[in-house]
């Protein structure tokens, strides 16, 4: 059960909804189909069972009838004058006539009490035969197969005794029919594409021969499962080998007077053919309907699978950092309404969140006081550029400012004015440091600068310059103007490093030193780190 479930989570949507829809079909097929099957078998099966006893019924009372009336017309003869009085010639002429007009007669003959029949020529005895014993006991008789002395085909016998005035026996009427005749009225009743009616007599044998089928050997054979269902009176309904050699199912009936028994086939093939027929356009109906949902459902799908599949990518793109990746709508306009709300909000959110992000962006390198870059850009973005310029072959320096006295400020003016002052001063710094510098805010009145592709002597010009641009711009606030010197500390890049491990940290520490000194030599002036100078002069 678990790595049917396992097998599950691998698939898509659509697959899924292939599997669960064709799933579903063909359990609705399947159980329409089966039980249909095989209600529809037994339906057919009873009524074949209702044809085939009909069929045999009436077969058996056509049989009955005829047998009645040849009988009759024997009887008639036996019972004629000529008969009882011996007038063979009056009775072979009569015979004749009747000959005439009925045709189903294979002969109709006189024998002579001492059991022969005799003809202008020969002479053949049946004196041994059963039809003579029972006339001598005055009795009628309609025999089963027997063979015929003058030919040796098998044949139907019908006596009648001849007797006297006081009844003793003068002689027996016998007509002779082939199987043909009957085999012609069998002919007549006989049903359906396959549908068999033939007729065994007392001992089973076939007494009517198929049209279909010349006598064979396979006949006896054949015949035998149904005779004996007839002998033991078995209520045994099942197919067995029929007549024909095919698959049948079966039904007999014996006559009167149990001499004959009808038996009625019809093939199984012909019971179920148009079952099978129906069955078979049942089942191609639902291979279409099964294969017309499948395309449906990988319709559906991929109108609900299309919009989730640019979402994920949309995700994974702006997971890349392309924050501001829209998804196009118009490729999703007949996606469910749902997926294309999901979407819309998806482009809002990533909308939001490019400039959500600038912003963090921004804050996240920016001194919100006084809107130069804080400190952590220039360890980071410094440190980068002056590695640039390092490995171009050029020089950089730094410059540490710090505002003098500031306390003094904030304690005077208040610290709103404090802020003000720090906001004025980064001002100048932004716009008079040039292009090739980076300012920042190094904490609280302190002020850092890198001074790209300058060595000290161009960096404590400008730093001279910045701090009488300061004192000539004091902070103006209304009436109030407050005057600002500052002392700047200089250090320009040196291959080796004093403090520290990083370059601009090395640099840093110098320029501070730089600066602890323009501090203690009396503020308001520039002082530049010496650490290069002794370089140069250990050089010369
Ligand atoms: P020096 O000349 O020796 O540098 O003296 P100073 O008073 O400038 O130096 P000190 O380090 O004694 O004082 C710095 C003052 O700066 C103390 C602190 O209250 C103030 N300060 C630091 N950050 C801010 C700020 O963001 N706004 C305001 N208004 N004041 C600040
Ligand atoms: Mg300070
Ligand atoms: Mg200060």
């Amino acid at each position: 059960m678990g790595h049917v479930f396992s097998l599950f989570s691998e698939h898509t949507i659509k697959t899924r909804l292939q599997l669960w829809i064709s799933a579903i079909i063909l359990v609705l097929a399947f159980s329409i189909i089966v039980p249909f099957y095989f209600i529809e078998k037994s339906n057919r099966l009873d009524e074949a069972r209702v044809q085939l006893k009909q069929v045999i019924a009436l077969q058996n009372l056509s049989i009955e009838r005829w047998n009645q009336e040849k009988l009759d017309a024997i009887k008639r003869f036996a019972l004629s004058d000529n008969a009882k009085f011996h007038r063979i010639g009056d009775l072979q002429r009569e015979f004749q006539d009747y000959a005439k007009v009925n045709s189903e007669f294979y002969s109709i003959t006189f024998v002579e009490p001492d059991g022969n029949i005799r003809t202008d020529t020969t002479s053949i005895y049946v004196g041994d035969r059963l039809y003579y014993k029972l006339g001598k006991e005055k009795q009628s008789y309609v025999s089963g197969i027997v063979m015929s002395r003058e030919n040796g085909n098998p044949v139907i016998t019908f006596s009648s005794p001849v007797l006297g005035d006081q009844g003793e026996f003068k002689g027996i009427v016998l007509g002779v029919v082939t199987l043909e005749m009957l085999n012609k009225l069998i002919a007549r009743l006989s049903f359906g594409d396959t549908g068999e009616v033939y007729v065994l007599d007392a001992e089973g044998n076939i007494v009517t021969a198929s049209n279909r089928s010349e006598n064979d050997t396979n006949t006896q054979r054949a015949t035998s499962e149904i005779y004996h269902r007839a002998v033991t009176n078995s209520t045994d309904y099942s197919a067995y080998i029929g007549f024909c050699g095919e698959n049948v199912y079966g039904q007999y009936q014996w006559s009167p007077t149990k001499n004959w028994l009808v038996v009625g086939e019809i093939t199984q093939g012909e019971i179920f053919r148009k079952l099978n027929a129906l069955s078979i356009t049942i089942i191609v109906i639902s291979l279409i309907a099964l294969l017309l949902s499948v395309a449906a459902a990988v319709m559906i799908a991929s109108k609900i699978e299309r919009p989730i599949r640019y979402l994920l990518r949309a995700t994974k793109i702006i997971q890349k950092g392309n924050y501001d990746y829209q998804i196009n709508v118009d490729k999703i306009r007949t996606a469910p309404v749902e997926l294309r709300q999901l979407v819309a909000t998806f482009n809002l959110m990533s909308d939001r969140l490019k400039s959500n992000i600038s912003l963090l962006e921004h804050s996240a390198w920016m001194d919100q006081l006084t809107d130069v870059h804080n400190r952590r850009y220039m360890m980071l973005e410094g440190n980068k550029q002056l590695h640039m310029c390092i490995i171009s072959g050029q020089t950089c320096s730094v410059l540490m400012m710090d505002i003098d006295h500031f306390k003094k400020i904030n304690d005077t003016y208040g610290h709103l004015v404090g802020d003000g002052v720090l906001h004025h001063v980064a001002s100048i710094l932004k716009r008079y440091a040039g292009n090739d510098a980076i300012v920042a805010r190094y904490g609280g009145e302190e002020f850092i600068l890198l001074l790209l592709r300058k060595d000290a002597q161009e960096s404590a010009a400008l730093a001279e310059e910045l701090r009488n641009i300061l004192i000539d711009e004091p902070f103006i606030k209304e009436s109030l103007a407050v005057k600002i010197t500052t002392s700047i500390g200089v250090a320009e890049y040196s291959p080796t490093l004093e403090y520290g491990t990083m370059v601009l940290e090395d640099m840093v520490s110098r320029a501070d030193h730089a600066l602890y000194r323009a501090k203690s030599g009396g503020r308001n002036r520039v002082v530049v780190d010496t650490k290069r100078l002794y370089d140069e002069e250990d050089h010369v």
